[in-house]
């Protein structure tokens, strides 16, 4: 693992579990930043969208300001985004979309809830790709959304039942699990060592 202690991460913060991805970042040796207002963006090298409630998410992301600065955020920088936070990267939500406004960062399409009582709340070992060999991990479902649709830009980094749960798209990742809730950081320290740019110059 590269040493992170000059890297600032922020994260939404202003509904859902902000505080446990905040806890990983210090785990892994980087700086964490809560995010709430354009002016906590300044800066980061990396940005992580929490799970929670991404209709709560989009109403206070309008209310703060964030759009326009979060949009142009996404578009240049390193951001992974976890369940809800996965919601607001994808292009589009299918169903159950209430007022939901995504950024359309990586080109799938997701069911808010998609998994009914099926995946209500659960933990499901699932294997995933980590530059290049198979890992298995627990990873904790929550109400997750089902991605049904992933464009062909879009690399699936692990599929549970044939739908994709972990994937990416340029500078950004997303998970439908969480996995800043247990002490297991792998997929946090996947997420800096390959995203995040090599050099300093930007
Ligand atoms: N169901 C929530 C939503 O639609 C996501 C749940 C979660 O983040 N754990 O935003």
């Amino acid at each position: 693992m590269r040493n992170l202690a000059d890297k600032t991460v922020g994260v939404l913060a202003v509904q859902g579990d902000f505080e446990q991805h905040i806890r990983q970042i210090k785990l892994v040796g980087a700086n964490a930043r809560e995010v709430k207002l354009p002016k906590d963006l300044a800066g980061l090298d990396a940005l992580i969208l929490p799970g929670g409630e991404s209709t709560t998410m989009t109403l206070l992301i309008d209310r703060f300001n964030l759009r326009e600065p979060l949009a142009n955020f996404i578009r240049s920088k390193p951001v992974y985004g976890t369940c809800a936070g996965m919601i607001l990267l994808s292009k589009r939500v299918l169903e159950n979309q209430a007022k939901v406004q995504t950024f359309g960062a990586i080109d799938i399409d997701v069911v808010r809830n998609g998994y009914g009582r099926q995946l209500f709340s659960s933990v499901e070992e699932i294997q995933i790709s980590l530059n290049g060999s198979l890992s298995s991990m627990a990873a904790l479902f929550i109400r997750a959304p089902k991605v049904v649709r992933t464009g062909k830009e879009v690399r699936i980094l692990a599929e549970l039942d044939k739908h994709a749960v972990l994937v990416s798209e340029g500078k950004c990742l997303a998970s439908n699990f969480h996995s800043e809730l247990e002490g297991d950081t792998r997929l946090l320290e996947f997420f800096l060592s390959n995203f995040l740019p090599q050099t300093d110059d930007n």
